[in-house]
């Protein structure tokens, strides 16, 4: 097996079990995020302790590649503070879009994501989650839309 097949196979368990999947209660934060380009949606819940991010859910519908990103997320970033987070979605927005250097021990396992940067397309299921997180801290109300 090589690389390319071992980050797949992480990307579709991810899909079809994704972690974390439940509306969280209690929780302090929301956002919800819309991808038109594929129909992706998802509600995103966490609970703010300070700036540290003690839990964090989802629940959305929409292909793999949203899904196992979300679910890897909330896996990465759970017990972190929001400095820590928004520097991670920095790595990865940089390896998704193939722009700027990405970081691939920081990146961790979120780094199977890294054949994204092939398919444009992608890149918005991919940071989906991501930028719905940033709406949700913010707590601004608005729905996180990759378009
Ligand atoms: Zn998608």
């Amino acid at each position: 097996m090589d690389l390319r097949e071992l980050y797949q196979e992480v990307i579709l368990d991810h899909g079809k079990n994704p972690r974390n999947h439940r509306l969280l209660e209690p929780y302090n934060r929301e956002g919800r995020g819309y991808n038109p380009l594929c129909g992706d949606r998802i509600t995103l819940r966490l609970q703010l302790d300070g700036d540290r991010i003690t839990d964090i859910g989802f629940q959305g519908q929409g292909c793999a590649i949203s899904q196992a990103s979300c679910s890897t997320m909330t896996e990465a970033i759970k017990g972190k503070t929001l400095r820590e987070a928004e520097a991670l979605f920095e790595q990865f927005h940089a390896l998704v879009t193939g722009e700027g250097e990405a970081d691939f021990d920081e990146l961790d396992k979120l780094a199977v994501f890294a054949g994204v940067s092939e398919f444009p397309m992608r890149v918005k299921c991919a940071t989906l989650g991501w930028h719905t997180l940033k709406h949700a801290v913010e707590g601004d109300g608005i729905e996180a839309v990759t378009e």
